[in-house]
């Protein structure tokens, strides 16, 4: 039988665990703490108490703002972990000092926030953020947070039907074009079946392109009309798929396209 300071030693290393994660939001606990809510890469989400980093004195502090990809070690605690040690990995500062950058950070932040669950791992979720934020970082394109919501309602199974009629089922080609778009009947429409949100051409085209691998290109060009267009119908279907309402899609969030900010999903007039 193991002494007793031994054992204590061995539930200790058993409940302290090391994570890589990006905060997703932070909300103040008392005077001089706050919780974090973390995306892991091995844990899903989780919640942890940061001690005292509300203090000026903090050193912990400005490692763990929202945003911030983190080397952190943590105590596994009954209902709350608590955070013993953080490492900055990259703390996106560009991004920060962009407003455009910065509102599409905020916003993937709140939509991993939705997508991800306590206690149930999702690594690609973890790894499509971290590279988006990286993205952002290199990109001043405004399409870098709708390609990531496609790109997460692909990894939910959500994705929509975009290359035919989700409801009659012809295929667009001939004279068969695709000119608007309702996720309650499950993508895109026929001029038959239209209903929903009017759709060009250009705009399905741009978000085949994202989900089919030629992301860097797409984020490349002018987004122009066909981009801003895109985006509008990336948030109206992330919030469709999520059933609630963003709010960092309706609070300043501009695709500095020429569009003005604007709801996510705008009536069509069809
Ligand atoms: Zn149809």
């Amino acid at each position: 039988m193991l002494p007793v300071a031994l054992l204590w030693d061995v539930e200790q290393k058993v409940k302290l665990y090391r994570e890589q994660a990006v905060v997703l939001r932070t909300v103040r606990l008392g005077e001089a703490d706050r919780i974090v809510s973390l995306l892991t890469f091995g844990r899903g989400k989780v919640r942890a108490v940061a001690k005292g980093i509300r203090k000026t004195t903090s050193r912990v502090g400005g490692r763990l703002e929202p945003m911030s990809h983190v080397a952190l070690q943590c105590w596994a605690g009954r209902e709350l972990d608590v955070v013993t040690q953080v490492e900055v990995i990259d703390h996106f500062r560009l991004v920060r000092e962009d407003l455009g950058g910065l509102s599409q950070a905020l916003s993937m932040l709140e939509v991993s926030d939705q997508v991800a669950q306590e206690g149930q791992p999702c690594p690609q979720l973890y790894s499509m953020l971290v590279r988006a934020l990286k993205t952002l970082a290199s990109s001043s394109s405004p399409l870098v947070a709708p390609a990531y919501f496609w790109k997460v309602l692909a990894l939910e199974g959500s994705l929509p039907v975009l290359d035919a009629c989700a409801t009659c089922g012809k295929p667009e080609e001939g004279s068969t074009t695709l000119v608007a778009f309702d996720m309650v009947q499950g993508g895109a429409l026929c001029r038959s079946c239209r209903q929903g949100l009017a759709v060009s051409p250009d705009a399905l085209k741009l978000v085949r392109r994202i989900l089919n691998g030629d992301l860097s290109a797409v984020l490349a060009e002018s987004p122009g009309p066909a981009g801003a267009e895109m985006a509008r119908l990336a948030g109206y279907a992330l919030e469709a798929h999520l059933d609630r309402r963003l709010k960092t899609l309706h609070y300043g969030y501009s695709l500095g396209t020429g569009a003005s900010p604007s709801p996510a999903c705008p009536q069509a007039s069809l």
